[in-house]
């Protein structure tokens, strides 16, 4: 028997709990992994909280990223001893995943976990990291370089804010990160922020156009805070948008779009293809600094994961969370 958080609804209640489960009860696949370390992820904590449909199967293991060991593999791709991770293809929400000491799973969805990063460091990063990394990879596809001008980040002090912010000032970008928390400021200069912004004037509905400001930007937030960031990129100036912190919508108009040739770049993570991912973690461990991973990441045990997902939801959490499954 191993230990892992079951989300069942039927019969309700929903409800999320650490039990045991039986490695016969694991979904199927071709690889069985020795979980080390998981994370809560924005998504993970709707799945354990149920705020948003996210689980389409019951009963089900959430965690949407893991790295491990492998333990047994029928596919010649890997081996019994391999280090591995895993970043979403729907595991967590219809297969069963990380948040449990084991994952069976199909082969073509791990990677090599990088030489240079560990299981715990590789967990740092998290869905969130390489969301941030796969939304930088998309603002220099779209031509954007250091010598252009400030780069935005949103909701700067979570998870992929954090990364972003980290990985932006390695590569030479001055940052602004756009916080409603004032009190993480410092902790955003010490990630590599050159300037902290109050989210709130750009939390309502803004002019179509506004003052040329940044050459792109990283958005987890959605709604009035993309569309007022539409507003007021540079001419041809390019945001990465991954996420729906503030909402799912997008009151904006097209005037930035016709008038300033901006670039809206729609990140996903879940389906993104292989070479992708590769690649992503290939820049992760060689853009982003150890100590400022250290830095944005707290470790927690699988039993804290259930009681961290609702301040999560309401934008508590500062960085990443890692999860330490044997714990
Ligand atoms: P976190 O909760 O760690 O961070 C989100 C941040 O957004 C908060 O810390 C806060 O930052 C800000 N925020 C929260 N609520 C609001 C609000 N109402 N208005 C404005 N800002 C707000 O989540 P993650 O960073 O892990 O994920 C961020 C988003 O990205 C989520 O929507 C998630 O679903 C999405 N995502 C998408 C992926 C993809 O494949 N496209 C993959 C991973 C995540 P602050 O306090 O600094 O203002």
């Amino acid at each position: 028997m191993i230990n892992a958080i079951l989300i069942e609804r039927d019969p309700p209640p929903y409800r999320a709990s650490l039990t045991k489960i039986d490695e016969s009860q694991l979904s199927a696949g071709d690889v069985t992994v020795r979980v080390e370390y998981s994370t809560l992820n924005y998504k993970d904590a709707l799945a354990i909280t149920g705020k948003a449909p996210v689980v389409r199967q019951f009963p089900m293991v959430p965690g949407i990223d893991f790295a491990g060991t492998v333990e047994h593999s029928s596919n010649p791709s890997y081996k019994s001893g391999d280090k591995v991770l895993l970043n979403g293809w729907g595991v967590g929400e219809s297969h069963w995943g990380g948040l449990s000491q084991l994952a069976r799973i199909k082969a073509d969805w791990l990677i090599p976990l990088p030489a240079a990063l560990t299981a715990r460091q590789a967990m740092a990063v998290g869905t969130a990291g390489y969301t941030a990394m796969l939304s930088v990879m998309a603002l220099e596809r779209h031509g954007i370089r250091p010598g252009d001008g400030e780069i935005l980040v949103t909701g700067a002090a979570g998870g992929v804010g954090s990364v972003a912010v980290a990985l932006l000032s390695k590569l030479g970008f001055r940052v602004a990160a756009m916080t409603g928390r004032p009190a993480e400021s410092e902790f955003l200069k010490q990630l590599g922020a050159a300037e902290i912004l109050d989210r709130a004037p750009f939390a309502g509905a803004g002019k179509p156009l506004a003052k040329e400001r940044w050459a792109g930007a990283i958005d987890v937030v959605g709604s009035h805070t993309l569309a007022n960031v539409c507003a007021s990129l540079r001419y041809g100036g390019v945001v990465a948008a991954c996420g729906l912190a503030g909402g799912m919508d997008f009151p904006a108009t097209v005037a930035p779009f016709i008038l300033r040739g901006i670039t809206l770049a729609g990140i996903d993570s879940v389906m993104r293809p292989r070479p992708d991912r590769v690649e992503a973690w290939r820049r992760l461990s060689k853009d982003l600094e150890v100590k400022k991973l250290e830095l944005l990441a707290d470790e927690i045990s699988l039993a804290e994961a259930l009681e961290r997902a609702g301040s999560l939801l309401e934008g508590r959490v500062r960085g990443r969370i890692i999860v330490d499954v044997n714990r």
